[in-house]
């Protein structure tokens, strides 16, 4: 019988968690993917999603409602966009900076959970790309455990995309140094957020805890 994508791609999360003898969740990204796609994972059982724009997120969250999905926040985020991050996301995986640390404990309701929150690391030091730098992270994990409304989870990265998937392996090697580490200084330091398609195996090889598979599970990006 033939098994569909999510099953292909489970199955492979599977394999490579079992190797590494870890659990991993599997994050869907569906960007820019049409509602029926997300639709048609939330039929085969599936509940977590991502997004890299807080209007998307909002969005979809708002088509599926009132379906208790979990989504996740993955893009860059500006400050104006705090609000409605801090409104609709279940979880923020971009905290790069203070100020939207605070913005977001700021504007999170009482009448929710707190927000789960990842810190994105700028792994290779790019000068092109969001994250925080390694040497500010100390200063930016305390900022949100300090606060109430956030819940610090752990980290998220986007590595160098190397053509050869072996360059890769020393940032996600890197990351999960620095994961270690801070694992010891808070607690609910769960979630080591690293791997999308084409190099998920390795990134749990590696000990991703989360992966963010777009391609693999919806296929190409529609423009
Ligand atoms: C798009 C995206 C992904 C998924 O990428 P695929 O290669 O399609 O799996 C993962 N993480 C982030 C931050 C993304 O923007």
């Amino acid at each position: 019988m033939e098994i569909s994508a999510l099953q292909a791609v489970q199955q492979r999360v599977h394999r490579a968690m079992v190797a590494a003898g870890t659990q991993v969740r599997l994050l869907a990204v569906s960007k820019r993917q049409p509602d029926s796609a997300v639709r048609d994972l939330v039929a085969q059982g599936h509940r977590t999603f991502g997004e890299n724009y807080v209007q998307a997120l909002v969005a979809r969250r708002e088509a599926f409602q009132p379906f208790p999905l979990e989504w996740h926040l993955i893009g860059a985020l500006q400050s104006n966009k705090c609000r409605l991050a801090a409104m609709h996301a279940d979880w923020v995986q971009s905290i790069d900076r203070l100020d939207i640390v605070a913005q977001l404990a700021r504007l999170r309701g009482v009448d929710r959970p707190r927000l789960n929150v990842l810190v994105e690391v700028n792994i290779d030091a790019e000068c092109s790309k969001t994250g925080c730098a390694v040497a500010k992270l100390d200063e930016l994990c305390a900022a949100v455990a300090a606060e109430p409304r956030l819940h610090l989870r752990g980290f998220m990265a986007i590595p160098h995309a190397h053509v050869e998937l072996e360059a890769r392996r020393a940032s996600f090697a890197r990351m999960r140094d620095l994961f270690d580490k801070a694992r010891h200084d808070f607690d609910d330091f769960d979630t080591l957020s690293m791997g999308m398609s084409d190099d998920f195996e390795l990134a749990i090889a590696e000990g991703a805890t989360m992966v963010r598979v777009g391609t693999a599970l919806f296929g190409a990006r529609p423009e």
